[in-house]
């Protein structure tokens, strides 16, 4: 089964000019990097269009695009982003062109409701994550639309974004009552616990070790580390080691390595006692350069890499594994 278990969908705000704004500090330093924008001082808005980024920033992403750019695969998780303040703009998976059959307005608010209606358009394909933000309406309220989404909406797991969030995963009073809530319905939790290009992020909360509180008081909560903790990744992979029911997905760090990286850093994991049954495949599509057909090829290659080095091949089960089966096995598809 090939599963991409990292993409996102629809907008990010309402205001296209603010999204536009979002997606460019988010990535300056990425394009910077490539040669496609100038270092030492602000691109004109002419270098930003030459650059080839989007003008709309996070472009808007519908089932079928998702669907499009994913020829192959048997499923595809989309998660939602709750809604958070920023600059004074509320931000959070939004529905601004109507894609979906949710009534009313669009706003973060319903980021839920949004996810859910993809996932009731097309079940076999898609698989839907919710979020909360216990900083927005406090925990309270945060663990009551858990609930929600859950119950109500039919909703299999749930994303969290600490860091962008200004909370601490590590923190009693913010994230345990939403673990508690995640471990008693049974849901695997996916956590932004990884670095972020953005300015706002909050990196002081970023760290894969804050999530060991969980992992000691929720032992049976099953918790997805986004990102391979990128730059962390060794503390993620640690956690990995420590407590049985920690997972990581291999989104943006895949995009930044190598054919011959990746397969080193797979090496790696099993050296560093992480069975390659704790990692999934994810893309965090539709972000740029992050093409699902493009890095699940990469991973699909990687003992070409063993082969021209003369090194320990990867077994093809875990390979499989890690594409999509693994994944499979903890949502209960396999
Ligand atoms: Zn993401």
């Amino acid at each position: 089964m090939l599963i991409d278990a990292h993409t996102h969908i629809l907008s990010l705000a309402e205001d296209p000019e603010f999204t536009a704004e979002y997606g460019r500090e988010g990535s300056l330093c990425i394009y910077r990097s490539l040669g496609l924008l100038p270092s030492h001082r602000d691109p004109t808005e002419e270098e930003w269009e030459s650059s080839g980024f989007s003008r709309k920033g996070f472009p808007v992403i519908g089932p079928v695009e998702s669907i499009r750019d994913h020829p192959g695969f048997d499923k595809i998780v989309i998660l939602a982003v709750s809604p958070q303040f920023l600059d004074g703009e509320l931000i959070g998976t939004v529905d601004s062109y109507g894609i979906t059959d949710v009534p009313g307005p669009s706003t973060p608010e319903k980021c839920n409701d949004y996810i859910a209606a993809i996932v009731r358009s097309n079940p076999d394909v898609f698989i839907g994550f919710g979020s909360v933000n216990p900083n927005y309406r406090g925990p309270k309220a945060a663990v009551a639309e858990l609930e929600r989404m859950v119950n109500e909406l039919g909703l299999t797991g749930l994303k969290l974004y600490p860091m962008y969030q200004d909370w601490s995963p590590a923190d009693p009073v913010m994230a345990f009552p939403i673990f508690a809530k995640a471990e008693e319905l049974g849901i695997p939790v996916l956590v932004h616990q990884a670095g972020s290009t953005r300015v706002d992020a909050r990196m002081e909360y970023a760290n894969p070790a804050l999530l060991d509180a969980a992992g000691r008081h929720f032992p049976s909560m099953k918790l997805i580390i986004a990102h391979c903790g990128i730059p962390w990744i060794d503390e993620a992979l640690f956690m990995l080691t420590k407590h049985p029911n920690f997972y990581t997905e291999v989104s943006y760090h895949i995009a930044t390595v190598t054919r011959e990286e990746l397969y080193r850093f797979l090496i790696h994991a099993k050296q560093f006692f992480v069975p390659l049954e704790k990692i999934f495949f994810g893309t965090d599509y539709p972000g740029f350069l992050y093409d699902p057909v493009e890095l699940m090829t990469k991973l699909r290659g990687v003992n070409e890499e063993a082969d021209r080095l003369g090194t320990a091949r990867i077994a093809d089960e875990e390979i499989d594994g890690i594409l999509g089966n693994n994944f499979a096995r903890l949502m209960g598809l396999l």
